[in-house]
């Protein structure tokens, strides 16, 4: 059964192929570290992460990379406005320096770090912090503009867009279209975007001290760990008319090959009506869904619910109602481990459901069929085939476990049990919060706390 994914460079679902035979090189443009991330951030990791599994499960081997971006992001996508480090820095009181920005970065990066892991996302092979990479976002600048891409201005360095014939090819609209991004009257066109922003805390270079832009980094980072033509760049679909089409016109203009085969985007988790951001003053992070008796898994399986391409819409009912099935479905898997017969982790021998599950899978990861598939054939499906199935849903089916609560998680729940009674809602949801953390989900019944073990 072959692959196929939706290519946003052609708009049309194509069959999978690799470069090399059947190793696929996969770069995720990864966070800009100034802040949390959000669960509209980690919806387009888990479509990735889904992605992958998808590979994994097709045979592929998958060299996955992924970047922190910790300089040269803008506090627009459009390459206007502030360094985002630059506003995380004022923002928590600490000086203009690189130390101070690296100390930023390093936290947060360990705090969405932290967030994949919470959500089963399989870690990256390689991981690449921009601020490690100047020698080789240089080395591209350099080579830009000895073949002429390149101007300089007062306030930073400059691709020029009108010498790259294909411009726009991701957006596929008319280059003069996509509007400009920096308003400076130096440049020579209003698309044309910066490589390097000189600045005086930045890093030496051949024009002056500054920092490498987002786009160039991604170009420079992906084209160090995969080579100069790679199988799949993905993100979501805001990346497609700035960042990516930016990266496109840089990369392909440097090497004259094409650079990707494959753009693969997800689209928004959208709340209240707008895109969740931070600038929209609406998000919510995955440790606040914590607080609020949500489990990490609870949100994977909402982001499974809509297919990747479809905007998906944020709220705590439809969050509930993921937390509902999810919770049905490891009912289903701690029933199963009791039946002797089926315990066995081995790979299930192919039948009706599951090619039918690959087929939904293969078809553009159709994820809302594959569950649809999975809740239909629920009444007789084997243990084998649902761990089989975790293989790409990644729900943790493999680390459920029924088990005798340990003296000292009892005891917390007792004590949140009072906390509970006398309505002290805000204590009861912080005890929540740190038995999921201990691994111990707490589930209020009419009978009164029930526990549960998963192993995250
Ligand atoms: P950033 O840290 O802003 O570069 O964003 C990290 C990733 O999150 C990028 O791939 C964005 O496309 C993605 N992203 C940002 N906002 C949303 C959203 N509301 N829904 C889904 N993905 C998003
Ligand atoms: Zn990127």
């Amino acid at each position: 059964m072959r692959l196929t994914l939706y290519n946003s460079l052609s708009r049309k679902k194509e069959v999978f192929e690799p470069i090399r035979d059947k190793e696929v090189g996969l770069y995720t443009c990864g966070p800009t570290v100034y802040d949390y991330a959000h669960v509209g951030n980690l919806r387009t990791y888990i479509f990735e992460d889904i992605l992958k599994r998808a590979l994994l499960l097709n045979d592929y081997a998958v060299r996955h990379v992924m970047n922190i971006t910790d300089i040269g992001h803008l506090t627009s996508d459009s390459d206007e406005g502030e360094d985002k480090m630059a506003k995380a820095l004022r923002r928590e009181g600490k000086p203009f320096t690189l130390d101070a920005m690296k100390e930023v970065a390093e936290f947060y990066a360990a705090a969405f770090k932290k967030d994949l892991a919470k959500l089963n996302i399989i870690m990256p092979d390689i991981w690449c912090a921009a601020s490690e990479y100047i020698k080789e976002e240089v080395a591209l600048i350099q080579r830009l503009e000895d073949k002429g891409y390149v101007y300089t201005t007062s306030d930073g360095v400059y691709f020029n867009t009108a010498l790259f014939v294909d411009y726009g090819k991701l957006v596929q609209t008319n280059a003069a279209d996509i509007q400009s991004r920096i308003q400076n009257s130096e440049k020579k066109n209003p698309r044309d975007f910066a490589l390097l922003k000189f600045n005086e805390i930045g890093w030496e270079s051949p024009w002056g001290k500054g920092f490498p832009g987002w786009h160039i980094e991604c170009s420079a980072m992906s084209m160090k760990h995969l080579g100069e033509q790679f199988d799949i760049h993905c993100g979501g679909i805001d990346h497609i008319p700035v960042h990516h089409t930016n990266e496109i016109a840089q990369a392909e203009a440097a090497t004259g090959k094409k650079f990707v085969n494959f753009w693969i985007h997800g689209n928004l988790l959208i709340a209240g009506g707008k895109r969740m951001g931070k600038s929209e003053g609406n998000l919510m992070t995955l440790s606040e869904l914590g607080s609020r008796g949500f489990h990490p898994m609870d949100y994977r399986y909402l982001v499974m619910t809509a297919h990747y391409r479809s905007p998906l819409l944020f709220s705590l009912e439809a969050l509930s109602a993921a937390k509902s099935a999810r919770e049905r479905l490891y009912n289903v898997v701690l029933k199963l481990q009791k039946e002797p017969r089926d315990k066995t982790n081995e790979v299930p021998r192919a039948n009706k459901f599951t090619g039918q599950f690959l087929e939904a899978i293969n078809d553009d990861l159709n994820t809302p069929k594959a569950l649809a598939l999975l809740w239909d054939n629920i009444g007789s499906v084997s243990l084998k085939d649902l761990l089989w199935t975790d293989k790409v849903m990644g729900l943790g089916l493999n680390k459920i476990k029924e088990e005798e609560a340990p003296e000292d998680i009892k005891r917390l729940v007792e004590e949140r049990e009072v906390l509970r009674r006398n309505k002290k809602w805000k204590e009861t949801d912080i005890l929540r919060r740190d038995l999921a953390e201990k691994g111990w989900i707490v589930e209020d019944t009419p009978e009164g706390p029930r526990l549960k073990r998963v192993f995250l």
